[in-house]
């Protein structure tokens, strides 16, 4: 793992996708081949074979690449495949507990930070409240906190999931609804320079479908993560990459209007899909709450063709039922366009998670 002196300016991987980054972020390793190494190793054991196969590398270069990495103790070699003719051929497998990463997830009262190993799976956890319109140092210092007793030597670097919108690019928060405070704040630069480690900064809704899209693999291509919490926003993965848009700003669903004479929202508009949820949520009419989140995914699956829909957030997880039936009666019935609707099971950590997982994509490559 390289060491971090100083901030590191340079934008943290590709803005423009996530786990299928092609270009893998240098920051974390010695070299490409390292990662497309250890991304082929990710979903299970490999042979040097298969390796070379699969990564274009020539059989010398895989020998040389897997050398290292047993050497740092992120593949260990485990059994052997019979191959018929000829000697049986050697399996690697990744270590997951080798190298981890931290995710936290930021919502307008709590803090929640992960610890995942280079599986994804989460180890431990802490939660902390966040005091009401919290200061940037204020949340700098508090995650501080929670980082400084799960710290590690294998440790990769920090994910924050944050409120939008924000620059996932650059790590500046623009202007989080609904946090006064937070205005052009350049968290990714507060943070690494508290923490001393590098740190990658998403919109939670961003962080949340990454962790549902990384535990399906490649074959989930067209989903949208619906997260309804203190606010409402979505995650949108289209044709296998997290759609983030020309400013990293996709996503801001919640506040599209749903209600033309609709109510005053927390971002200035009224009628906002958010401002209608939250209004008739907390005069505690369920079923009109679950009707607009219903409504509004229907729009989206209109819209977008996307044929998983996940819910996730506090609000679902009080109500499963009550969103999951909102959701169903409010799709388009006809036979050849299925959509699967489900409550993710990743639960509280769904955010905090995929922040960690936005780390570990950096930590892999891809065959060019
Ligand atoms: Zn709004």
């Amino acid at each position: 793992m390289r060491p971090r002196g100083g901030l590191d300016t340079t934008p943290f991987g590709n803005a423009r996708s996530c786990h299928h980054a092609a270009v893998p972020n240098l920051r974390f390793l010695r070299g490409y081949n390292d990662a497309v190494v250890l991304g082929l190793a990710r979903s299970g054991a490999v042979t040097r074979v298969d390796l070379a196969e699969r990564s274009g590398l020539t059989p010398q270069a895989v020998s040389k690449v897997v050398g290292r990495l047993i050497a740092d103790g992120l593949l260990v070699e485990s059994g052997t495949r019979n191959v018929g003719v000829g000697k049986p051929r050697t399996l690697l497998k990744l270590v997951a507990d080798s190298r981890l990463a931290l995710g936290a997830q930021v919502e307008r009262d709590e803090l929640r930070v992960v610890l995942t190993d280079l599986a994804g799976d989460v180890l431990d956890r802490a939660v902390a409240p966040l005091p009401a319109d919290f200061a940037p140092e204020t949340f700098v210092a508090e995650l501080a906190r929670l980082v400084d007793p799960l710290r590690d030597e294998r440790l990769l670097g920090v994910g924050i999931g944050f409120v939008g919108p924000l620059d996932h690019r650059t790590g500046v928060v623009h202007d989080a609804t609904a946090l006064p405070k937070w205005h052009d704040v350049p968290l990714r630069e507060l943070a690494e320079h508290r923490l001393g480690l590098p740190v990658v900064v998403d919109k939670d809704t961003n962080a949340a479908i990454v962790a549902e899209s990384w535990r399906r693999g490649e074959e989930w291509r067209d989903a949208v993560l619906v997260l309804v919490g203190t606010g409402v926003g979505v995650g949108l993965l289209l044709d296998g990459r997290v759609h983030r848009g020309a400013r990293t700003n996709a996503g801001e669903y919640g506040h599209t209007t749903i209600r033309l004479d609709g109510p005053r929202c927390v971002c200035g508009r009224t009628g906002c899909v958010e401002a209608v949820h939250n209004l008739a949520a907390r005069a505690g009419d369920l079923a009109a709450a679950t009707a607009v989140v219903g409504t509004a995914v229907a729009d989206l699956v209109q819209l977008l063709d996307v044929d998983h829909v996940v819910l996730a957030g506090r609000a679902v997880l009080a109500e499963p039922e009550a969103y999951l039936a909102g959701v169903r009666a409010a799709l388009p019935t006809a036979q050849w366009l299925p959509v699967a609707v489900g409550v993710t099971p990743l639960a509280d950590d769904v955010v905090a998670a995929g922040a960690a997982m936005l780390v570990l994509s950096e930590f892999y490559g891809r065959p060019r």
